[in-house]
């Protein structure tokens, strides 16, 4: 395989749709999902004599982002129109950063399997998003949806480090967990608030110098751009190994066909005949104001995922899970701390609590079962008061009705019973209904003694104290066998 010879070389930009109310510079809504065209207003439609300004909100969330990634963040930036013709885009400019950018350097620190390696940030800075042209809402003609025009955005560019497609999907994973735990985004690729341009290039191994590199666009989730990367670094080894050049597209990847497909040739930036915007002076954000940004920074993945394995005595894999999320690791974190069993809580929120989720009860905020419940829940396990298989069926009654634990185990009868009469009873008709088993068991066939525990559970619905049930049919069978 030649591509065994060349180095795949990937630079990564993501634009972010940062979590606020209204659009970059006008009061706007910027919610996804509003009927066509609802969210705009003169300024973001770029009518004659409308005025743009900066929304505060979004500076804060920017700024949150670039310090969190290790970014020196400017007392001043500048921002720029970029100038360039698109159905979507009515202004016929965007409103962007240029050569003054929010912030530069920076890091992103992976994990890729064999190790960590850091990723260099060049830079992230600030800008609207431009509309949306729809093809399929009328037969042969497009329409243009401008809600989305003027929502703010940051465009987070990496250093061309990544070598691998694996690299490149572990580095958006990390920054997409992070953007997450910051509250800066909601990150979903779904609702096109992350969206990834790769620029790719092939180096022969041991060579410093670039390639020429292309850029793949519209990809819509990790593993595409995984895909995407793989094909076209396939494609440019292709390339040079029969002595062709690559040269600087744009790509833009089908999903369906598994394969990237040329769109244009790359502007250069002179192309865009950048110049500062004309109504808006140079964003100056005061010192005092970054440093209280700085204070206010939750705990980031790294340092949680460290607190939780020393905390709770949890492995990595689980740790992993349980902090994949900064929501999932606030529950997990809460039914921990309330029942001092970090164990059995992570079992619980990665098994039931997880499986709730993907059932479409959707967010934690929705969830009927708050963490104080499910605490309880696990204290009355350990307790005794109620079965494992009985603890499943509160947990799932407790999803339904939004019930404390011990309210639903004594409304659905499912405390445990560890009374001797009742279970005497139990075993009594198990064995009159087993009789077969029953006789080898007193007859000295002890691995039968898990089945006819199986059969009380069964018939005590989970109520029954195995652990009893367990000493009960022992002393059934020795009685019958005799002393000596
Ligand atoms: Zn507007």
């Amino acid at each position: 395989m030649s591509a065994d010879k060349y180095e795949m070389v990937v630079g990564l930009e993501v634009h972010v749709q940062l979590k606020t109310r209204s659009k970059a510079f006008c009061g706007c809504s910027a919610d996804f999902g509003a009927a066509p065209n609802v969210n705009t207003c003169p300024v973001c439609l770029g009518l004659p004599g409308a005025l743009p300004v900066v929304n505060e909100q979004a500076v804060m969330l920017a700024a949150r982002a670039a310090i969190s990634l290790g970014c020196t963040v400017y007392h001043s930036s500048v921002f720029a129109r970029k100038n360039y013709f698109y159905p979507d885009l009515p202004k016929g400019y965007q409103i962007t950063q240029f050569d003054e950018p929010l912030a530069t350097g920076g890091t992103v620190t992976i994990d890729t399997g064999a190790g960590e390696r850091t990723i260099g940030i060049t830079r992230l800075h600030m800008e609207e998003d431009a509309g949306k042209s729809v093809h399929d809402r009328f037969p042969g003609e497009t329409a243009i949806d401008l809600n989305r025009a003027g929502v703010p955005l940051i465009e987070i560019v990496s250093e061309p480090d990544m070598r691998t497609a694996r690299e490149a999907g572990a580095y958006l994973r990390t920054l997409r967990q992070i953007l997450q735990y910051l509250g800066v985004s909601d990150v979903s690729m779904e609702q096109g608030s992350l969206r990834v341009d790769a620029n790719v290039s092939a180096r022969l191994k041991g060579e410093e110098a670039l390639g020429t590199k292309t850029e793949v666009k519209n990809m819509n989730s990790f593993s595409g751009v995984e895909r995407a990367l793989e094909f076209e670094f396939t494609r440019q080894c292709g390339l040079l190994e029969r002595g062709e050049t690559v040269v600087q597209h744009t790509l833009l990847w089908d999903a369906s066909k598994s394969e990237a497909r040329v769109s244009r040739t790359k502007e250069g930036s002179n192309d865009y005949r950048y110049f500062p915007e004309p109504d808006l002076g140079p964003l100056v954000l005061d010192p005092d104001w970054l440093s209280m940004i700085k204070l206010s920074l939750p705990e980031l993945p790294d340092k949680r995922k460290a607190r939780f394995a020393s905390d709770f005595s949890l492995d990595a894999e689980d740790v992993d899970k349980l902090t994949a999320d900064s929501e999932l690791a606030e529950y997990f974190e809460a039914v921990a701390r309330a029942t001092g069993d970090g164990k059995a809580a992570a079992n619980w929120v990665m098994g039931e609590v997880q499986a709730l989720l993907n059932t479409g009860k959707g967010t934690f905020d929705e969830l009927s079962v708050r963490p104080a419940d499910l605490a309880q829940l696990i204290s009355m396990i350990r307790d005794g008061l109620v079965s494992h298989a009985a603890a499943k069926r509160i947990f799932s009654l407790m999803a339904e009705s939004g019930k404390p634990a011990a309210q639903v185990a004594h409304e659905h009868g499912l405390l445990q019973v560890g009374d001797d009469a009742a279970l005497a009873g139990w075993i009594s008709e198990v064995m009159t209904e087993h009789p077969e088993e029953s006789r080898r068991y007193i007859g000295g066939e002890r691995k039968l003694q898990g089945v006819l525990v199986g059969f009380v559970m069964k018939k005590s619905a989970g109520k029954a104290d195995p652990k009893r049930v367990n000493q009960l049919l022992v002393a059934r069978a020795e009685a019958a066998v005799g002393p000596g």
